[in-house]
């Protein structure tokens, strides 16, 4: 029988619903809306599109977005001093910095500087240090994504073998932290799980993702994951996004791979919405903690 798929998109718009009622009690309580500040820098066509649905995404919950523009050859101290001058705006209660960066702006420079109250992305060594410690202040917004899915789909992870293929810090190290972990967002059934991360050097990939009762990949490879190194009935996440002639496409062979998984998600309509989705619970979240530190 061909997987069951799992319908993001779906979820998604729930999670807005939850997130745009929130929002309105939060705005009613404290008269403060909650606010995202995204900074771009240059022209890429990719990081342009993801930038304005997130900004249209705040607007469906009633959180107000703002974008600040950089030209593409902007200087590492010069957007350093655009988000310091974020990080001391009351008004702001999330920032955002669209990756990738032009070549000339290390990363890690930028985000270092960021508010780590602020940093709604989750990806400041210091959220990214509790989230090790399992006393997260924010959670990054795909791995927080997939959690939701996954419980919201009734898949437990208690007590499984979740084999995740990359090891990226945005996706693969933290989702694996999470899923270790002694509980979650959703509670322990979504976390206490048996962990196995796989990556570009991991000698026979085959034999350890077809250990998998979950199996995540991301890694950015069309294809990668064929229909032989999965666990007949197991739950395939499929996290990758590659732009093919065919159109946009995961990490799994998604025809092959249907016919032996469980339960897969698919591309687009998956993990992404997802994503987007948890941005918006991360700006709340950094909008109530805000204002409770003021009225402490
Ligand atoms: P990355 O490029 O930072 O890391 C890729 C990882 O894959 C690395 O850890 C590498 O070791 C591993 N890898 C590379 N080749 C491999 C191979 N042959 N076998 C096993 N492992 C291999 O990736 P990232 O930023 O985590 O993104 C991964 C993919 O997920 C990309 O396609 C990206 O566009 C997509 N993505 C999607 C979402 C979403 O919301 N759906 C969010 C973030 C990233």
């Amino acid at each position: 029988m061909a997987a069951q798929l799992l319908d993001g998109k779906k979820i998604a718009a729930q999670i807005r619903a939850e997130i745009r009622e929130e929002v309105a009690q939060f705005v009613g309580r404290h008269d403060v809306v909650p606010c995202l500040a995204a900074v771009l820098v240059g022209d890429d066509p990719a990081s342009g599109v993801y930038v304005r649905n997130k900004q249209r995404d705040c607007r469906q919950v009633g959180i107000e977005s703002r974008l600040e523009h950089l030209p593409a050859d902007t200087s590492a101290p010069q957007l350093c001093s655009v988000v310091a001058s974020m990080n001391g705006d009351p008004s702001v209660h999330g920032i955002l910095v669209q990756l990738p960066l032009p070549a000339q702006i290390a990363p890690a420079s930028v985000l270092d500087v960021l508010d780590p109250r602020k940093d709604v992305d989750a990806f400041h060594p210091e959220n990214m240090g509790r989230i090790a410690e399992g006393r997260p202040r924010f959670l990054p917004c795909t791995p927080h994504g997939i959690q939701q899915l996954l419980h919201r789909c009734d898949i437990p992870v208690a007590g499984r073998h979740v084999v995740i293929v990359g090891r990226s810090q945005i996706v693969g190290k933290p989702l694996a932290l999470m899923l270790l972990a002694r509980d979650s967002t959703c509670g322990p059934q979504v976390a206490n799980a048996t962990v196995t991360v796989c990556h570009s050097r991991t000698p026979q990939l085959a034999m350890m993702t077809r250990q998998a009762d979950i199996l995540v990949a991301a890694v950015g490879r069309a294809g990668l994951i064929t229909a032989e190194m999965v666990r007949p009935g197991a739950t395939v996440v499929d996290v990758g996004i590659n732009r093919t002639d065919a159109g946009l496409v995961g990490d799994v062979d998604f025809e092959a791979v249907r016919q032996v998984a469980g339960y897969l998600t698919p591309v687009p309509g998956g993990v992404g919405p997802l994503t987007r989705a948890m941005l918006l619970y991360n700006t709340l979240t950094a909008a109530r903690a805000q204002v409770a530190e003021k009225i402490r």
